[in-house]
């Protein structure tokens, strides 16, 4: 059917898009990629023909229009991100309320995110969530943000940089102290996926001992009603390593 499309793709293992995405993907008039080279490795991977088109953050107002005429005399476009969910800390959103305005279908194609899919193997709470994208990048900013959230029975949930991730651990660790649960989950689904789970100072101090931090980092802040004895956590970490390993 004539529609914008907006289509998950993997966030790292190339096994992780559906049947479904694929098909969309192929079918469609273009897809507008946030990065056509990046995306182009995707498609040749598949062996997908479509023409792409870029639609980034800095042209996404002008494509927006261009895209929507198009989507108007009944075509059918394809959106994809880098990687993972489109308009989810991700180009998309802009597009979707320009279709609905002019009339469009939209059609979510879901697939991988990797939020949720941090949240799901964290063995925190998933009964209620807050997803915050990125936290600020100044210093300044960042602890604000950490001071407003509302917490209780809630898991908090940030995209970070590897490069940023001392420095908020430290603002963690100044606003709701060292003993604060935290869960990091790094690469997923890639070769070096890694989940680390602890206080905040046990994973200060076990990051601290790297010579660098690399890769992709979700972040989780465990709910309030968490009173991690030692032994919970010892417990807890054991069979969720065993859980993993067992895969
Ligand atoms: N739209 C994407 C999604 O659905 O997950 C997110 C895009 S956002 C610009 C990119 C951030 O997502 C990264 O900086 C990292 O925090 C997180 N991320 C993406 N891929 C990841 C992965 N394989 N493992 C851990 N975090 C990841």
């Amino acid at each position: 059917a004539p529609g914008l499309y907006l289509v998950a793709t993997p966030i790292g293992n190339l096994e992780d898009i559906t049947l479904r995405a694929l098909r969309v993907l192929r079918q469609a008039d273009r897809i507008a990629c946030e990065d056509t080279r990046q995306t182009q490795k995707l498609l040749n991977h598949f062996e997908i023909h479509t023409p792409t088109v870029s639609y980034h953050m800095h042209n996404e107002g002008s494509r927006t229009e261009e895209l929507i005429a198009e989507l108007k005399t009944g075509a059918r476009i394809a959106v994809v991100s880098d990687a993972g969910t489109p308009g989810i800390a991700d180009p998309g959103g802009q597009i979707v309320a320009a279709a609905l305005a002019a009339g469009v279908d939209v059609f979510p194609i879901p697939g991988a995110n990797a939020a949720i899919s941090g949240l799901i193997a964290s063995g925190l709470s998933t009964e209620r969530f807050t997803f915050h994208s990125f936290l600020p990048a100044k210093a300044g900013q960042r602890k604000t943000a950490l001071e407003d959230l509302v917490r209780g029975e809630v898991t908090h949930v940030f995209y970070e940089a590897p490069h940023r991730i001392l420095d908020t651990l430290a603002d963690i660790d100044a606003v709701f102290g060292p003993e604060q649960y935290i869960v990091i989950a790094r690469e997923l689904t890639k070769l070096h996926e890694e989940f680390l789970r602890g206080t905040v100072a046990d994973l200060r101090s076990q990051l601290a001992t790297r010579a660098s931090v690399r890769g992709e980092i979700v972040l989780m802040l465990a709910p309030t009603s968490i009173e991690s004895t030692s032994e919970d956590k010892k417990d807890k970490k054991t069979t969720l390593a065993a859980e993993i390993s067992a895969m």
